[in-house]
């Protein structure tokens, strides 16, 4: 049998600055990379096929630039501890070279089974801490700061490849399904486009260019979407590391002329594994309340409200442009998603549980160590100070004043004034006639009135958020 090493690609689908490559590289024995589709996260309910696109189409583009090497990322799907029986059996592998998986129980508890597979069979497993991220650690928070500044300023590798390193499997029982593979061909041209080649697109336009209105546009649904990174589907799927983003941008002029701007994205950056780290520490952030006195809240269920909010239905023009925009392209800014998320929870006073699978489905960049965290913030469950009620028509007029964006999503108000748009149940019976519009039958009745909405579980939220801040011990009978 063919000594091998193993590199086990997850969410760092790349071929520079990649150090389980760099060590299997550095190695004495030809090591096989291998990506698997596990059944496990793909019938999750926070996956959905447009985060198997993007990670397909990362595969294919990184397999191009490996070709001319010999190498390839093989891609198996199955479970994955059936892949490495396989492979243990077909090969004597030595070594396994990953990143640490960050993110949810079930990828922890599939790790603990295979470390002790591995163990069983005399393989050395050897995780690489991401962006300075521990997982399942007992977070402390100036460890972690630490780890995350020695990390970033540590040099990017340079990754090389030798052919004759190179170990290709001629036959693979774990082939994707035919029906996944076509699937996965297939890949929306109105989604980021995958890869490496193309998130460095991003980031170098970013940095020359679209970057320096960043901080004045990063809340506006239709500036943002030209003068943010849009860097968060490469860095949720591991196109780009957050090293080689960090260098570029405080290596870059506009670093030094735009300060104001650069400086606020590099503190995303941090944010981002910071928020990562926290959901290493507490991973029940998914399915339970972070601050655990908010847990009998009683959050509604009504289908009907949620289901208008999930098709971008509610009748409210920037909550609706929203959502269709995301179901179309898989990207908004973080001022729109914190207002989705709050017009869910505040307006509908609809249980936030409901609602973070929905977009955890849609975010083309959806990465789980931000996702919960922000949902639950935005939702007022966190244990942060400050509960924020986005008023969307406030929002709708401040942040897309001429209905540029509700134009583009909302085809059927674009024949409608921009002084009329926003609200559009206002209209008079004149103005219908008009502009030729019915509410009912060209858009639909609003599910809320927002100027009408009473914030009933907003209030007892608050009431608990004063009840904690003064210690009051009767809060457990809220
Ligand atoms: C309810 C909710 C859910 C969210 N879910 C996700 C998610 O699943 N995946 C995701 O990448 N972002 C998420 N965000 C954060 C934020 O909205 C996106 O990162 C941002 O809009 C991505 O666009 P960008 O790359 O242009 O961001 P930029 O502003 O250019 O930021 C650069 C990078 O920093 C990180 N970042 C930005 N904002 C934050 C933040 N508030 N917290 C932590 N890291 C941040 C991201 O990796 C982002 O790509 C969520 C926000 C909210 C309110």
């Amino acid at each position: 049998m063919d000594k091998i090493n193993l590199v086990w690609l997850k969410r760092d689908i790349r071929t520079q600055d990649h150090e389980p490559l760099h060590l299997a590289e550095q190695h004495n024995l030809p090591y096989l990379i291998l990506f698997i589709f596990e059944p496990l996260i793909i019938q999750y309910p926070d996956a959905s096929p447009r985060h198997l696109q993007f990670q397909y189409h990362c595969i294919k583009e990184m397999n191009e630039t490996l070709y001319s090497f010999g190498h390839k990322v093989h891609v198996f799907y199955g479970d994955a501890i059936h892949i490495f029986e396989f492979l243990t059996q077909k090969y004597e592998v030595k070594n396994i070279f990953s990143y640490q998986e960050t993110g949810l129980n079930h990828t922890f508890e599939r790790d603990k089974k295979l470390k002790l597979f591995f163990q069983s069979k005399g393989i050395q497993w050897q995780e690489i801490q991401k962006a300075g991220v521990q997982r399942g650690s007992l977070y402390v928070r100036e460890k972690w700061q630490e780890n995350f500044q020695g990390y970033v300023d540590k040099p990017a590798i340079n990754n090389t490849f030798s052919s004759e390193k190179t170990i290709l499997l001629t036959h693979n029982p774990f082939e994707l399904p035919f029906y996944l593979q076509n699937n996965l061909q297939n890949y929306p041209s109105q989604y980021q486009p995958a890869g490496e080649k193309y998130a460095w697109k991003y980031l170098t336009t970013f940095v020359k260019e679209r970057g320096i209105k960043y901080m004045q546009s990063i809340s506006k649904p239709q500036e943002s979407r030209y003068h943010s990174s849009r860097l968060s589907p490469y860095l949720a799927w591991g196109s780009l590391s957050i090293r080689q983003v960090y260098q570029t941008v405080i290596q870059s002029e506009n670093y030094v002329r735009y300060p104001r701007s650069y400086e606020a994205f590099i503190s995303r950056l941090w944010w981002q594994s910071y928020f990562i780290q926290k959901l290493e520490k507490k991973p029940n952030y998914e399915t339970n309340c972070i601050q655990p006195a908010f847990e009998d809240i009683p959050f509604g269920q009504d289908e009907v409200k949620l289901n208008a909010w999930k098709k971008g239905k509610t009748g409210i023009p920037l909550i609706d442009a929203c959502m269709r925009c995301l179901h179309s392209t898989g990207w908004i800014n973080f001022r729109m998603r914190a207002m989705l998320v709050s017009f869910l929870c505040h307006y509908l006073e609809i249980d936030w549980k409901l609602g973070m699978y929905h977009l955890a489905q849609l975010f083309l960049d959806y990465e789980p160590g931000i996702h919960y965290p922000q949902f639950q913030m935005q939702a007022g469950v966190s244990g942060n100070p400050i509960i924020r009620a986005y008023n969307p028509i406030k929002q709708s007029k401040e942040k897309d004043p001429d209905a540029i964006f509700i134009k583009k999503w909302l085809p059927e108000l674009s024949l409608l004034p921009k002084e009329l748009i926003h609200e559009p149940w206002k209209i008079s019976s004149i103005e219908a006639k008009m502009y030729n519009f019915s509410l009912e039958k060209d858009y639909c009745n609003p599910i809320i009135i927002p100027e009408k909405a009473d914030f009933t579980l907003l209030k007892k939220l608050w009431k608990i958020k004063k009840l904690i801040k003064s210690n009051k011990p009767e809060i457990k009978q809220e």
